[in-house]
């Protein structure tokens, strides 16, 4: 036996241990179990180094032990029932890295702990049955029948690490995952160089080397931190919420989300501190531990809970609740914090992380917003989820439909129409563009739904129907977010241009509703596509803040009052106000004005006195589809030419 590099070994690996314990310590990695966990591993190899140390140096200087063969056998006795541990532990650590479920009550958890328990076992009443080992002559030991039995064991937990961790592969950062490989790799090299010749005493040291990459990138938690708040971030959200239901692991998810987060941090805020989470990160503390707080945008907090009961969790909710009624302190201010709470169980109610982040990202429906949303509250978003879904089926299904609605000159005559798209989905049914433009928006698809409106819009004039019967353009709706993209109007263009139409056929309408930092790339975009022959309307104008005076600045061809200034005026004698006055500053303006939702004979009657242009509504026709709109163009058309 070479007992002078068996020293050199021992001495390394315990350094190494030594090293990565004080590292651990100092950068406070403490208080999860994974910590634990990794402290627990570095214990058992220090303890392992130790006794190394200890049999090299009864093996160099037997003269000088007291009673070599007792300390080797005692050096020995303290390795085995450490050493028997690593490797059940290790699966434990990886387990816990993956947000596999450990919890003991679990039978299977239990079952898979009976090797352990065994092994273990047998290690710690070998000096009665040496069954692990036995004593030689020459402080040499025999391996018995029982070591094996501890490698078997050993192999078997590792296979099972080896299984959970390529199960969550995907849901472990880069990094983490190379450094998993690497222990890996490192653990197997030493326990099979050691197999192969027992005399060689590496396989702690490998193991120590292994795990101090374990502790520089998986220990580490700097890539998961959000350093303003020092809870994690939206990507370890994602990562431990995708691994969770990966392994099949229930979770309780409390969204808690500010709602007037920008008029706390105008009030009490610099440029430094969070001050959010400076108010609220010593009450969410002490619902629960700092781990499980994630915090995914600056008005949120997520806090994550494994394997707790209903009552609790509501009891929590409760809690939570009640405490956000209540005004908080903050250096000299009294602050109300507004916000809205929301609870899912993963997978029960929501099984995706992208569903998560909806909920967390998405405004809930004003009609359906509540305090506390929990339950049926949150059906919104299974049916966005399927909205979404419908949208992706709806291009190879033909789910998508152009509809035609009419406007009017204020004389009666038709004046033009506007593209209306509807969907017809084979298991949502009948789905209106309230619904899905939005959803549209979010997910990118808008584009291509745009692009498909266009385009029918375009086979329809080409057609040269509409301008037979009078109608000399057609609107169609655009979205304001694609407009801004690069590549925008050269894709308008491409389209036109391929059915050879007129560009003054076409009419595009743009929402009121942006916000003014985006005015300049807008009407950039609309003096382009303005220039190349095309019109343009505001359209839903008084339904947003807009400055006005930007508005204007955008030189559009019609206004479209929006349908609830129309309906206001008859309900209040303020919104009757509001209308005349919309109205008049319009055409003081010299703009084209369009009221929409036009459904009685009154109202007309009220919006000739104002001097409107153009109506659109469902007195005259509701949108319907082009055969009808046919049929109905050509019919108008006969009345007039009586
Ligand atoms: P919008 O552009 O303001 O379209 C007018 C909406 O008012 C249409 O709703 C129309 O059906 C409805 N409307 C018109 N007259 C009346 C009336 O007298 N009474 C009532 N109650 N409603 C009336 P629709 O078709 O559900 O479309 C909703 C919105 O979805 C549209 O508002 C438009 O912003 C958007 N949209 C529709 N199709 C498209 C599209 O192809 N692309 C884009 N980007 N947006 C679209
Ligand atoms: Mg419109
Ligand atoms: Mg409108």
């Amino acid at each position: 036996m070479n007992y002078s590099f068996n020293l050199g070994v021992a001495v390394s690996s315990l350094l190494i241990c030594i090293v990565n314990l004080i590292y651990t310590f100092i950068m406070g990695r403490t208080d999860k179990v994974q910590n634990k966990l990794f402290i627990c591993i570095l214990c058992i190899l220090s303890i392992n180094s130790i006794t190394g140390i200890a049999s090299a140096v009864i093996g160099l200087y037997p003269d000088r032990v007291a009673d070599p063969e007792y300390a080797s056998e005692v050096s020995r006795y303290a390795y085995f029932v450490t050493h028997t541990a690593l490797c059940p532990v290790f699966y434990y650590y990886v387990s816990r890295i993956s947000l596999v479920s450990t919890r003991l009550g679990n039978w299977k958890v239990a079952l898979l702990s009976l090797p352990f328990f065994v092994t273990e076992l047998m290690a710690l009443i070998n000096p009665l049955t040496h069954w692990v080992w036995s004593r030689e002559l020459n402080l040499e030991f025999r391996r018995e029948w029982g070591e094996i039995l501890i490698y078997i064991a050993a192999a078997l937990y590792y296979v099972m690490a080896l299984i959970v961790f390529t199960r969550s592969w995907t849901y472990i950062a880069g990094k983490r995952k190379v450094a998993i490989v690497f222990s890996f790799v490192l653990v197997a090299a030493g326990v099979f160089v050691q197999l192969l010749d027992k005399n060689l005493k590496v396989e702690v040291l490998a193991e120590s080397i292994g795990f101090t990459g374990a502790m520089m990138a998986v220990e580490n938690e700097d890539d998961r931190i959000d350093f303003g708040t020092m809870f994690y971030n939206r990507i370890a959200l994602s990562y431990d919420v995708g691994g969770c239901m990966k392994h099949h692991r229930k979770l309780s998810v409390i969204v808690l989300r500010i709602n007037n987060y920008e008029v706390i941090n105008r009030l009490a805020g610099n440029e430094e501190t969070n001050v959010l989470s400076d108010i609220l990160s010593g009450f969410l503390t002490s619902l629960v531990k700092r781990y499980y707080v994630y915090v995914p945008n600056d008005s949120t907090f997520v806090m994550t809970l494994y394997d707790k009961p209903g009552k609790e969790v509501d009891q929590l909710v409760d809690k939570l609740s009640a405490r956000m009624e209540e005004p908080w302190e903050y250096q000299d201010f009294s602050i109300q914090i507004s916000s809205t709470i929301l609870v899912t169980q993963m997978p029960e109610q929501i099984r995706e992380v992208s569903e998560l982040f909806y909920m967390i990202d998405s405004p809930v429906p004003q009609k359906e917003l509540k305090p506390v949303m929990k339950e049926h509250d949150l059906d919104y978003i299974m049916r966005r989820q399927a909205v979404e879904k419908a949208i992706i089926r709806g291009f190879t299904d033909n789910s998508f439909e152009v509809y035609f609605q009419p406007t009017y000159h204020i004389d009666g005559r038709i004046h033009g129409a506007e593209a209306l798209t509807r969907m017809n989905d084979k298991e949502l049914g009948r789905i209106f563009p309230d619904e899905f433009i939005p959803v549209a928006e979010q997910t990118g698809m808008i584009d291509d739904l745009d692009d498909y409106v266009l385009e029918e819009v375009c086979k329809f004039i080409r057609s040269g129907i509409p301008q037979k019967y009078g109608i000399v353009n057609i609107n169609v709706n655009l979205s304001v977010l694609q407009c801004m993209k690069p590549g925008f109007i050269r894709n308008i263009n491409r389209i036109v241009e391929q059915y050879g139409i007129k560009k003054r056929s076409i009419n595009f309408e743009i929402t009121e509703s942006i916000a003014a930092d985006d005015y300049r790339i807008l009407s950039k975009v609309i003096k382009q596509l303005k220039d190349d022959g095309y019109l343009f309307s505001m359209d839903d104008y008084g339904t947003g803040y807009s400055n006005v005076s930007a508005i204007f600045s955008l030189n559009l061809d019609v206004i479209k009052i929006d349908k609830s200034i129309l309906w206001g005026a008859e309900k209040s004698k303020l919104g009757m106000i509001v209308l005349e006055n919309t109205i008049r500053m319009i055409r003081q303006m010299g703009k084209k004005i369009l009221v929409e939702g036009v459904e009685t004979k009154e109202q007309i009657e009220l919006l000739r006195k104002l001097g409107v242009d153009y109506l659109q509504g469902f007195y005259f026709s509701k949108p319907i589809p082009k055969d009808e709109f046919i049929q109905l163009i050509e019919k108008d058309a006969r009345i007039h030419r009586v």
